[in-house]
């Protein structure tokens, strides 16, 4: 669709902002549009990149004043690619990056656009956390909204389990708390209800001690693989809470730990991460070792650095999505290790398999995140950069769903997925929950401004 921007309409806009406005041929307007997902392609008619809240505002009226789709975009992380829309207003938030730790109310203060990476790195100097996602590029703000989960959630819980308040802006340019005290069936509606609600502009977060964090990676030749996923199921049984990481295929990396021999040939990976000493995690990792992996690599490292390691470079093709299942018998051992040694030449594709448990099952279940009390993920992640391999890594992502599904639930976590039908994002969150997000939907956003997300419908008045 082709949307018309009145120049007076434009000119009040730039006027209004602290921050820039950019439109298609603007200096910067090229690196702007651009996402994550380098499959995603899209030419907004106008990119507000705002500096403050009252940015933002002036931004929603706007697009509203003009009738613009309307994109929210964090950190750019959304597969879909749902921060950036053909033709409207993406209101960029990535100026807004500042981190501000308490350490004395063991508290931190995010601004709506901070990534993961801002975050970490404003709490690591005080040997302190919360949980974040396993990369640091993602938004904080899309990341803890979903839910967000991460290396530390068995420990501390979901990202969202460690939400004290947000400051919104709703679909009428105006500010509102969120928190237990104040609008607390919005503050429900936050933890894992996305961005449907309006645009947070700030998030305060829980903070924990963690003096050390230490991890085992280690690489198997992907004959091993059944034999290391069910050791990996055997140690995910009895570890404690400190404990988290999971299980993949991939092509080794071109990391320096790996010999250059084994660089593009399809591995099995085993990661152990511990919030605690070396020691801890050496001890948890031991049946793993004893399977004599062909690179093992056992550390202690700050946390803020483990976040960066496997981070991606922006711009690569990417394909996701993830079952959820109860149980991991040895048939779907079997089932999810034969799809791993069929992950398509020359591309990155992998399945992970994380064990949840710990204080994501034991998280307050009133939030609308059904799958945080199954016991296993598999979220197929598929990487490349030929547009040619496209169908083959979407194919077998989608392969991968299919062998999964005997064993999975309904539920799923909609951070993981891209756009999926209704029936998906209805099971994301919960179809008895649903009812009561479409509530808030409606008390907040009534006629849908905010509706390139997974989207929840504001019930009928
Ligand atoms: P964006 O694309 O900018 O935003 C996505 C949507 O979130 C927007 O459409 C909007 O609706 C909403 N949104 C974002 N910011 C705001 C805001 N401030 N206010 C209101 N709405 C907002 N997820 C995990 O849980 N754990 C992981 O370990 C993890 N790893 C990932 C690794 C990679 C490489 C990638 C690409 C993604 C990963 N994700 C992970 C998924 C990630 O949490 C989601 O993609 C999330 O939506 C990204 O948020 P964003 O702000 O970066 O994205």
């Amino acid at each position: 669709p082709q949307f018309t921007v009145p120049d007076t309409a434009l000119a009040g806009l730039r006027e209004d902002l602290a921050g820039a406005v950019l439109v298609p041929g603007d200096p910067g307007y090229d690196a702007a549009r651009a996402v994550h997902n380098g499959m995603i392609d899209r030419r907004p008619a106008v990119i507000a990149q705002c500096a403050t809240p009252a940015d933002v505002s002036n931004a929603i009226l706007f697009g509203r004043e003009t009738e613009l789709p309307i994109a929210v975009r964090g950190g750019g992380h959304s597969v879909a690619g749902t921060s950036v829309v053909d033709g409207g207003l993406v209101v960029d938030l990535r100026g807004m990056h500042a981190v501000v730790a308490d350490p004395e109310h063991m508290t931190v203060r995010v601004e709506g656009g901070a990534t993961i990476g801002h975050l970490d790195r404003a709490t690591q100097p005080f040997r302190l956390a919360t949980t974040g996602g396993r990369v640091s590029t993602t938004g904080v703000g899309g990341f803890t909204l979903g839910g967000g989960s991460g290396w530390l959630e068995r420990k501390f819980g979901l990202a969202c389990d460690n939400l004290l308040s947000a400051d919104l802006i709703t679909a009428e340019g105006r500010h509102v708390v969120a928190s237990a005290e104040e609008n607390p069936e919005l503050f429900w509606a936050l933890h894992g209800g996305g961005g449907n609600f309006g645009v947070v502009t700030s998030l305060t977060l829980r903070l924990h001690e963690l003096p050390v964090m230490s991890f085992a990676m280690m690489l198997f030749p992907p004959r091993s693989g059944p034999d290391v996923v069910a050791a990996y199921r055997a140690l995910a049984e009895t570890m404690p809470d400190e404990a988290s990481g999971g299980v993949l295929y991939c092509p080794a990396p071109p990391e320096p730990f790996v010999p250059a021999h084994l660089v593009g040939e399809l591995v099995t990976m085993a990661l152990v991460t511990f919030a605690g000493p070396v020691a801890g995690v050496r001890e948890l990792a031991g049946p793993l070792s004893a399977l004599r992996p062909v690179v093992e690599l056992v550390q202690e490292i700050p946390y803020a650095d483990l976040q960066c390691m496997i981070d991606d470079p922006p711009g690569l093709r990417n394909y996701w999505s993830a079952e959820y299942l109860d149980g991991l018998p040895d048939e779907a051992v079997d089932v999810y290790c034969a799809r791993g040694e069929r992950i398509p030449a020359g591309t990155a594709c992998q399945h992970v398999l994380f064990p949840l448990g710990g204080a994501v099952a034991r998280g307050p279940a009133a939030y609308p995140l059904p799958w945080r009390t199954a016991a296993w993920a598999v979220h197929p992640f598929a990487t490349w950069e030929d547009p040619d391999l496209d169908g083959a890594a979407v194919q077998w992502v989608h392969d991968v769903r299919t062998d999964m599904r005997p064993w999975s639930t309904d539920a799923v976590y909609l951070n993981f997925i891209g756009t999926e039908g209704e029936r998906r994002v209805v099971a994301g969150f919960g179809a008895d929950m649903y009812p009561r997000l479409a509530a808030v939907k409606a008390a907040y956003d009534p006629d849908n401004v905010f509706r390139l997300n997974h989207n929840i419908a504001p019930a009928e008045a």
